[in-house]
């Protein structure tokens, strides 16, 4: 959507992403520390639906024990956590 104009009275926007859970939150930072402009659109709060019940649990923990390619996706996930807490910490 390059060239959205008065969003909101913001200016243009190259990606509108629709729903300010986790997965949306994460791929507007994700997009916008590549440089591109980025607008969440929530119908309510910010992070208070599925994202706000999540338990946190990351499983497998140990790459050894991922047995099938998507079990070692989520263990990457969870190797990639802590940088990550850690820099949401700091920033909100
Ligand atoms: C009880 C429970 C426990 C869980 N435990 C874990 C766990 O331990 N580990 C794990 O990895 N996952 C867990 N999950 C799953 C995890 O919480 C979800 O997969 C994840 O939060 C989904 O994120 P999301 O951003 O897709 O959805 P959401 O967090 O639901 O965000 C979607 C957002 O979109 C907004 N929205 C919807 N429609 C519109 C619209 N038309 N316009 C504007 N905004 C809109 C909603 O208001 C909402 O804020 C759990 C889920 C539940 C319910």
């Amino acid at each position: 959507m390059t060239g959205a104009a008065g969003l909101h009275g913001r200016p243009g926007a190259d990606i509108v992403i629709i729903g300010g859970g986790v997965i949306g939150l994460a791929t507007a930072l994700m997009l916008a520390d590549q440089g591109t402009a980025v607008v969440v659109l929530e119908r309510q709060l910010t992070g208070r639906e599925a994202s706000w019940a999540g338990a946190g649990m990351l499983p497998p923990g140990n790459l050894g024990g991922a047995a099938t390619p998507e079990a070692r996706l989520r263990s990457y996930s969870h190797s990639l956590w802590p940088a990550l807490a850690a820099r949401l910490r700091d920033q909100t």
